[in-house]
């Protein structure tokens, strides 16, 4: 045996709980987001700030390495504190930061998204993923004369879309009932949309590729569907651009939006964010209110534009894929061998895997996720379920990730057997951000 299992010895946390009952004083619910939250990992056993990073790799508060697969929840493509990419931004930053009127660099980098993404003839930036889907949104509405939105994915944390999730507090319900929901992969509940509000849906907004991937045709039927309701196709990009392929799933599967909208990876972390699209629905945008003080901020548009030479000229995104099939593979291969394809599967793609746990009837189970967890993170893997990768993770950092995992799974698969997988768990169960509804 090379392995004894017994759970991982609790990490150092002293600083973690100071730092962080410190923040919660000062900054509600201690974060900016709920994807960063404690409840996000076994809270009690997980850290629940971080110092720093460096390439692939993160420190807490409390000096704990991990090697890190949320990579700033996907925006480090090419890893923590790339000193190309740092260089360019301070670059950007020499230039005034923000410009008072105008700047070529804004061009530069549109000429750029132009070149590589298929659907895009004009560009506008932002700073969130949020303001360019909330921009496509806006932007599809005053183009068709139409108020409501279908929608399938996450799409950020505007009214428009959070009004129709289970988190909606605040959002009033005349917005809420302005966007309907329909599922991947199920041509019937987009027809049926349509045809229950005929007439007034401005746009169909996807990511038009998640963890499953899209059944033969799905993409061009929901295009050809959606055309002929006279709505406006957007695909949300924000986690497949400049990760599943630099035009993002557009160009990998060959099928065209009328508008996209891409931000996380595309200057390495570095905030922005761009919509784009066909010049006859972008030009309405002369007329239409976007507008931000930050959006035209040169040190993240030279970041992206370093980002993306980075990324072509050190084959990242091959890198990338090379590197998640290797943990995939590996991980089905520690599947068989311990026998526990009935509690856990790695899903996904190379691009992007995501573990997935399972109870006795089939059901997605947090709690042995939790467990699963618990036993990594002591180890030395911060993770959450879908796993970012970036360019700085080597072969090396894999292996040890799947050593890491075969102590974690044998202990799942032994908890798992005897039926008390809550006895071995030693935090609070994980919660998702926001409830199936
Ligand atoms: N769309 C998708 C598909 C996303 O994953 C996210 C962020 N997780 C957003 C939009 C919103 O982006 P942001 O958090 O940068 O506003």
């Amino acid at each position: 045996m090379d392995f004894v299992s017994t759970k991982a010895k609790p990490l150092n946390l002293v600083n973690s709980e100071e730092l962080y009952s410190k923040a919660t004083s000062l900054i509600p619910g201690g974060t900016q987001t709920f994807s960063k939250a404690p409840a996000q990992h076994v809270d009690g056993v997980s850290p629940r700030m971080l110092q720093r990073g460096e390439g692939c790799k993160v420190w807490d508060v409390d000096d704990n390495e991990f090697i890190d697969y949320m990579m700033g929840l996907g925006p480090n493509i090419l890893g923590y504190g790339d000193e190309e990419i740092l260089n360019a931004a301070y670059e950007g930053a020499k230039v005034g930061v923000i410009s008072s009127l105008a700047h070529p660099l804004e061009s530069e980098l549109a000429e750029v998204l132009i070149s590589k993404i298929p659907c895009a003839e004009m560009v506008r930036f932002g700073k969130n993923g949020s303001d360019v889907t909330t921009a496509a949104v806006r932007l599809a509405r005053a183009y068709t004369g139409r108020d409501k939105i279908l929608c399938c994915g996450y799409h950020g944390w505007h009214d428009w879309f959070i009004g129709s999730t289970s988190r909606n507090l605040g959002v009033p319900k005349a917005v809420q009932d302005l966007t309907i929901k329909f599922f991947y992969n199920d041509i019937d509940s987009l027809l049926n949309a349509f045809n229950e509000h005929r007439g007034e849906i401005a746009a169909v907004i996807m990511e038009p590729v998640n963890f499953i991937e899209p059944e033969d045709g799905f993409l061009e039927n929901v295009k050809s569907i959606t055309h002929e309701n006279g709505a406006v196709l957007i695909f949300d990009e924000v986690i497949t651009g400049f990760r599943m392929a630099i035009g993002g799933a557009q160009s990998y599967y060959n099928v065209m939006p009328d508008l996209a909208c891409f931000g996380k990876a595309m200057a390495n972390g570095y905030p922005i964010s761009a919509l784009v699209g066909s010049t006859n629905i972008m030009s309405v945008f002369e007329e239409v209110f976007f507008s931000g003080t930050f959006s035209g901020e040169l040190a993240s548009i030279s970041a992206a534009l370093a980002t993306i030479s980075a990324l072509e000229k050190r084959g990242t995104l091959e890198h990338i894929d090379r590197m998640g099939l290797h943990l995939k593979k590996g991980y089905d291969d520690l599947v068989s061998s311990l026998d526990l394809s009935h509690v856990t599967e790695m899903i996904g793609y190379g691009w992007w895997p995501e573990y997935v746990f399972y109870d006795e009837h089939g059901k997605v189970s947090l709690e042995i996720q939790s467990l699963f967890q618990q036993e990594i993170v002591r180890r030395g893997i911060l993770s959450r379920a879908g796993m970012f990768l970036c360019g700085s993770h080597q072969k090396a950092d894999i292996d040890e990730t799947l050593k890491i995992f075969k102590e974690a799974l044998t202990i799942v698969g032994e908890a798992v057997k005897a039926n008390n997988v809550l006895d071995w768990l030693d935090g609070e169960v994980l919660t998702p951000v926001i409830r199936a509804k």
